[in-house]
């Protein structure tokens, strides 16, 4: 009986490389321990939809409740068919049916690696499942409509549920890292006074709970002046749907790029490791993405089951990861040309293994 089954969606274009690179990480990481995984692969994407004629078969979403976690690589559904009802896009129908509330993106600099700022160790957490995300935010149906030809409305949603809940997921990261202990929640509630003034209350609800945490809020439109000029100030960030879409690719921006941004989706049950790039299909099949994403994302979801199931071994080899990768990018000899440097995808996971 295998200690964990994670799942391996590798998604679309990029996701076929990066997506094993992932996986070969994280079984050199458990080889020294107790920790055993049995690996589930299932189809997703337009893969999928070659052989199966779907985007996300049913087999593989029944198959998600029987696992502990997965891996979904990018997906590239700007591409799908349209008005093909089996070429849905998989992402946002899994983050909502596995109430995968919260997406953590960490971006951290390392001084090595080109970028616009150093020492910076931020993570922004996004509320995942409605905000103005229409393709997610109903019950049924879609938060998008056009009453008439010229005219097109977009619905909001906050609900004091998913901002308690993403609001807890913050806080915890804040006491857990060794960062500045601050939780700094982003709005607008200058404008959006119900919507955004809901976030704000419930997250000032959550932050009565931890005493030892620095709790600030910040208008978007400043904070984000801020966060290019002083990343540094920051440590947690929580905030709402789109504004964590942008924050979070931002962020990636001050760090090296999206190659570095990895993401975890996170729920009171389930965990879905999906970094924040797409499936960048201008660089696809050339074996030149930088795979430093969706390692941490992998390596993020192996630290987070660990914590879950109190197992030691599986948050050592989760560490042992990111100071491997620590050593990879310090080297500046295996890193990928959006890094600056030669090797290609496979190489550097392969460097990652070896400084294991
Ligand atoms: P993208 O993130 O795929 O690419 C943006 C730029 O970043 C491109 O120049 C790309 O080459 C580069 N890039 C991205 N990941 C990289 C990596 N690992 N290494 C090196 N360079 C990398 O965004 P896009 O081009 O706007 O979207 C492409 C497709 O991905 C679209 O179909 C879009 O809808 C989809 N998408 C999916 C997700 C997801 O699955 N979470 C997120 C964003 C976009």
């Amino acid at each position: 009986m295998a200690d964990y089954r994670i799942g391996v969606l590798k998604g679309d274009d990029i996701g076929l490389e990066v997506v094993p690179e992932a996986v070969k990480v994280i079984k050199d990481a458990v080889k020294p321990f107790d920790t055993n995984i049995e690996w589930v692969d299932l189809p997703v994407g337009m893969p999928s939809y070659k052989e199966n004629g779907e985007t996300l078969p049913k087999k593989t979403f029944d198959s998600l409740f029987e696992l502990d976690g997965w891996i979904l690589g990018p997906i590239g559904h700007m591409a799908y068919p349209k008005n093909d009802e089996k070429a849905i896009n998989p992402h946002p129908i899994l983050r909502r049916q596995f109430d995968l509330v919260s997406n953590i993106r960490p971006a951290k600099s390392c001084d090595e690696i080109p970028s616009v700022h150093k020492n910076v160790d931020v993570v922004i957490v996004r509320e995942n499942n409605e905000g103005f995300q229409p393709d997610r935010n109903m019950y049924k149906g879609n938060g998008e409509f056009m009453p008439n030809p010229d005219l097109a409305m977009s619905m909001r949603v906050i609900s004091r549920r998913n901002s308690h809940m993403v609001a807890s997921t913050a806080f915890e990261l804040a006491r857990q890292r060794n960062g500045l202990k601050k939780v700094t929640a982003i709005h607008k509630n200058t404008v959006f006074k119900l919507g955004c003034g809901l976030f704000i209350e419930a997250c000032q609800e959550i932050a009565q709970e931890y005493p030892d945490i620095t709790f600030e809020t910040a208008v978007v439109d400043t904070f984000s002046m801020h966060l290019v000029m002083h990343p540094q100030d920051f440590d947690v960030v929580v905030t709402t749907n789109m504004f964590g879409d942008i924050l979070s690719d931002l962020a990636a921006g001050l760090v090296g790029g999206l190659g570095m941004a990895p993401g975890l989706c996170v729920g009171p049950k389930y965990v879905m490791a999906q970094a924040t790039h797409g499936s960048a299909p201008d660089i696809a099949g050339k074996q030149i993405a930088n795979p430093y994403a969706m390692i941490m994302s992998a390596q993020m979801m192996l630290s987070w089951l660990g914590n879950k199931k109190k197992d030691a071994d599986a948050i050592e080899a989760a560490n042992n990861i990111e100071r491997a990768m620590t050593t990879v990018l310090r080297s500046k000899n295996d890193i990928t040309p959006d890094l600056g440097g030669k090797v290609n995808t496979s190489q550097m996971g392969d460097a990652v293994c070896e400084a294991l």
